[in-house]
This record gives structure tokens, sequence and C-alpha cells, in this order.
């Protein structure tokens, strides 16, 4: 373990499952967080791609690779990612979180907003990941709590990694000249621009209240935000942050329009 006690905060905008492999300024990016952040003990990470109707933690020795997207290479269908699972940091969560129930799960895995960053991050796979779900049922200061909550594991070596994309709205995707050579170029169309400023401007004020409430801020952000899933995973990183902590943002910019691929360092 080096030096540091409390381990940083991390969310990332996964945006293609494609990154997992490719070689581009996203993953590049990441590659370099894995090398420069402090080697974790183990990763909690909670993706955008688990959701659920009460909490569950990943449970099993050996999380399976889950590809859990469709109309990709088959290089990313053959992509194995084989870090071990934590059974130690899933009875931890469980006792964290206490009393508020949360299922061990022995059948999930590792599904595409985990996998396809910690390939890059880590590309040894071994640490070991467990995933915390996403409850449904919920609303979003339900997943702001139980960020603060998990407070604690940071101090015991966690490396906790929130995995969505802040704006997100596939029905809306735009591809540059039509030309998916050029999905992941950075494009952004107006109202996700403005989206995307206007929720920066309240991570910088520390106003989650307003961000917990983005249902009320207007046209461009319900663009921005159709469904919560990959908006939650944020507000659980947001709740880690500390009095003190700084927030770095890296990979600042949208892609296809309707994504943003926005990703920050609390520590
Ligand atoms: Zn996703």
């Amino acid at each position: 373990m080096p030096e540091e006690s409390r381990m940083p905060a991390l969310f990332v905008g996964h945006g293609s499952p494609v990154n997992a492999i490719e070689d581009n300024p996203y993953s590049q990016t990441w590659r370099s967080l894995g090398r420069s952040l402090p080697r974790p003990r183990a990763i909690l990470c909670i993706s955008a791609h688990w959701e659920t109707p009460q909490a569950e933690v990943t449970a099993m020795p050996q999380p399976h690779t889950i590809h859990d997207f469709g109309g990709f290479p088959n290089a990313l269908y053959e992509a194995k990612y084989p870090a071990p699972g934590s059974p130690w940091l899933a009875e931890a969560v469980q006792q964290t979180l206490a009393p508020l129930p949360v299922g061990l799960n022995q059948d999930w895995g590792l599904d595409h907003g985990c996998w396809s960053v910690l390939m890059q991050m880590y590309p040894q796979a071994d640490i070991p990941v467990a995933q915390l779900s996403l409850d449904y049922t919920q609303p979003p200061q339900y997943h702001y709590d139980l960020g603060r909550k998990l407070a604690p594991l940071r101090e015991q070596g966690v490396l906790i990694l929130g995995s969505g994309n802040i704006v997100h709205n596939l029905r809306r995707v735009v591809v540059p000249g039509n030309n998916y050579e050029r999905f992941n170029e950075p494009f952004g169309l107006d109202w996700a621009l403005e989206a995307q400023a206007l929720f920066k401007k309240l991570i910088d004020a520390d106003d989650h209240a307003a961000l917990m409430r983005y249902s009320e801020l207007g046209a461009a952000v319900q663009l921005a935000v159709p469904t919560p899933e990959h908006f939650l995973p944020m507000l659980y990183i947001l709740g880690l942050k500390q009095d003190g902590e700084t927030l770095t943002y890296f990979n600042d910019v949208a892609m296809a329009g309707s994504i943003t691929m926005t990703g920050f360092v609390v520590q």
C-alpha cells in the first residue's frame, strides 16, 4: 500500500464499449489514471448497467465478463477481464450499509460499465473487484446517501468507481459525417453542451441538492438525462467527497452529439 491513507474516489464516463480495447484519448487517460492513482486493495464499481429492485453486491470469487451490448466487433466479445472477485469487500459493503439490506449476489459478474474501464486502468486484472447494483426503485437522494455511507471503505484501501455518463441520450446520437469511424470524435449538440455546463457549475459549487433534483433543471437537462441509470453513479461519487477534497475533471468532452465522456477524481 502506498502512503495515502484514504483512497481517491473516481467517476468515469465510459461511453462506447469499444473503449475497452481501443487506444484512443479516452482510454489513454484511463490508463494513465491506473498508473498514477494509489494502488487499491480492491475496487467497488457502481455501473449504470446493473439495475436491481434492491441493492446487491457481487460476492463470487471469480466474476465472469458480461458482454452486455450488441453490434460491436468480434474482438470485443472475445475480450475477458479475469480479475478476481472480492467476497471480503462484498461483506464489508454489507456491514457498512447496514441496516439497509444488501443482497450477496453470486451470478452477475462484471458488466461492461465496469470492465471496459478497468481493462484499461488495470490491464493486469490483478486487483479484486466487486460491483454494487443500482436499486432502480429508489430516488436520487437514496443513491447519494448510499455513496456517503460508503466513505469508510476509502480508508480501507478501496477504490470506489462510479461508471456512467453525465449526459447520455442514445436516441439523440449523431455520428459526425454519418461515418462510424468518427463515432468517438469530440462533438456535442447544443443542448448536451448546455446541460453539461450547468452540471459542472453545480458540481463545482458542491450544490448536490440541485443535482439530485435534476428533473427540475429544464429542457436541456431533460434531454441529457432521459433515464437515470447513467447519471446516478455520479451521485455516489459526489456523496463520497469530503470537506476540503478537490475534484479534478478528465476526458471533459462530448461525443456522438448526446454523450459526455467527462469523469473526475475526488481526492
Ligand atoms: Zn453505458
